[in-house]
């Protein structure tokens, strides 16, 4: 398999990822110490535990691997488990303003890292509300970690959950007016199996922030095939961005934010070389190719781009249509777009020389 420094080393843009599922194992064992692992909601397993507790590093290491393996084989079991394990694992440590600096402030690094230029970070403000935060004070934590950034760029997409209603969805499309100038993006998200299709109530608040300047994504057809009424939805709110996107006979002008391990772990594929991204590709779709979270998938974007290279074959030729496909779709300025454009065509030519 081609090195995985090889696809570090690409300039990469990232459109798809979820702040609550791409948390450093280490950060939330370090977290979690600071409680004494007291989880009311599902018992710490000891071995993790004790290996953290010994203070030495090297066995430190081991307990944030061990319970990043854990994580994915407990999220991978069931739908239900993924979202119990976001509930019970990640969210209880996202509920101060340090917090939520630090992870932002780290998933952001851990993006820089992986050659990432570009990152538009998805997450839902009012999860980060459940021990007394405002949800001002939510976006102004994250915001900070965002702010310090100036080596790559970054914008925020705000994402209302399918089991919500109106009501929290006015209080988020205000915030993404609010913080417009960090905010790029209005998402819906959550499990589509329960609550499927572009639903109405966030339909009508998407639709109020798009004529602000503010784009909107939904998570679609990772789970349900389309319909007339979401094809019909989608062409009221011009929406052209789909979360996954990955089922039915999809129509061209989609761009789809494909996350085909976290498709893998989530048992909506049944393995990366099945995965229909490929295809899609193949037959002219805008792809873009995402992570969705790098916490219980246990991947990155580069990893993404080695599983690729490996079962599809792809090369910089590919890679660079992805990209251009996800810069194009991208809420950066435009400005911004063709700085972003030119350096990636300047790093992919060379490859090719
Ligand atoms: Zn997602």
């Amino acid at each position: 398999m081609t090195p995985i420094a090889k696809f570090r080393a690409l300039p990469k843009v990232l459109l798809h990822e979820h702040l609550d599922c791409s948390l450093r194992p280490r950060t939330m064992l370090e977290l979690w110490a600071q409680t004494d692992f007291n989880n009311p909601n599902f018992p710490f397993p000891l071995e993790i535990v004790e290996l953290w507790l010994s203070g030495l590093k090297l066995n430190q290491v081991k307990a944030s691997r061990k319970y990043q393996s854990y994580l994915v084989k407990f999220a991978g079991q069931s739908l239900t488990n993924y979202v119990k394990a976001i509930v019970d694992h990640v969210l209880p440590l996202m509920q101060s303003v340090d917090n939520l600096y630090r992870i932002t402030k780290e998933r952001i690094e851990d993006a820089r890292n992986d050659g990432i230029v570009a990152l538009e970070l998805r997450f839902a403000p009012q999860l980060h509300t459940m021990q007394g935060l405002s949800l001002d004070e939510v976006m102004q934590a994250v915001i900070r970690a965002v702010d310090e950034t100036c080596d790559i760029q970054v914008k925020l997409i705000v994402c209302a959950l399918r089991h919500e209603n109106a009501q929290v969805a006015t209080k988020l499309s205000e915030l993404c007016l609010k913080y417009g100038q960090y905010v790029s993006g209005f998402d819906l998200a959550a499990d589509e199996s329960l609550n499927p299709g572009v639903l109405e109530w966030w339909l009508t608040e998407a639709v109020k922030v798009r004529d602000f300047g503010i784009g909107l994504t939904i998570h679609l057809w990772e789970t349900n095939n389309p319909t007339e009424i979401d094809l019909d939805r989608l062409n009221l709110g011009k929406i052209t961005r789909l979360g996954h996107g990955i089922r039915g006979q999809l129509q061209g002008q989609h761009v789809l934010e494909i996350c085909p391990t976290s498709n893998v772990v989530t048992g909506q594929v049944k393995s990366f070389k099945l995965h229909p991204i490929h295809d899609l590709y193949v037959k002219g779709h805008l792809v873009t190719v995402n992570t969705d979270g790098t916490l219980f998938t246990n991947t990155s974007l580069s990893k993404e781009y080695q599983k690729l290279r490996y079962h599809f074959n792809w090369d910089e030729e590919d890679f660079l249509q992805v990209n251009r496909n996800a810069i194009s779709a991208s809420y950066f300025s435009t400005e911004v777009k063709d700085q972003l454009l030119n350096q990636l065509l300047i790093a992919y030519q060379d490859l090719t020389d």
